[in-house]
């Protein structure tokens, strides 16, 4: 069986964000080949949605064994360990893993859609995803730094790396 290249999303605003994003990190780890992942700088971003807490944003990066399916699996376990409780949409919440991109696939499954759907809107993801990967190109469409560039880094500051 081969192995999946993914990039995940890291999102927190409650319960001490960069405690959570740190033990989200270790947690991420479990799920690696060789227990290695890539992570980027951690950035603070002004919050979209309902009035709530600025958030603590980062981007990890790694090869896993998981099927698609099995990695949204542990990414929601990770999430409730972490005391995730899903009440109003978009409301503050201690952690959100999302999965960005996984290889060159493209998912349109009920309970998981691959590249991201918000991907291309948010620099929060973009901005620490093109940290990580210079080069990258979403699957069959424009380069990482492109839309960088288009959607500008309003909001968003980054902090010093993890
Ligand atoms: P957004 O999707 O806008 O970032 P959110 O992260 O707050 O919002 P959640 O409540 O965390 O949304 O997730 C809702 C559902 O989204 C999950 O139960 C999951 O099945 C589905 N989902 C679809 N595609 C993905 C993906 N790429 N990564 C994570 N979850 C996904
Ligand atoms: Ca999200
Ligand atoms: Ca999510």
């Amino acid at each position: 069986m081969g192995y999946h290249n993914v990039f995940v999303g890291l999102g927190s605003n409650l319960n001490d964000p960069e405690g959570q994003i740190k033990l989200a990190c270790d947690a991420l780890r479990q799920l690696a080949n060789d227990q290695t992942i890539q992570v980027s700088s951690l950035y603070h971003s002004v919050a979209v949605g309902p009035p709530q807490p600025d958030y603590l944003n980062a981007v990890a990066h790694f090869a896993t064994s998981l099927d698609p399916l099995a990695l949204l699996d542990a990414l929601q376990a990770i999430e409730a360990a972490q005391g995730r409780v899903r009440s109003l949409h978009w409301g503050p919440r201690t952690l959100d893993l999302d999965i960005l991109l996984i290889d060159d696939l493209q998912l349109d499954h009920s309970r998981l859609q691959v590249p991201h759907p918000f991907l291309r809107q948010r620099n929060f993801v973009l901005v620490p995803l093109l940290e990580l990967a210079p080069e990258l190109r979403l699957p069959g469409s424009d380069k990482v730094a492109d839309l960088v560039q288009q959607i500008g880094e309003t909001g968003l500051t980054r902090l010093s790396s993890p």
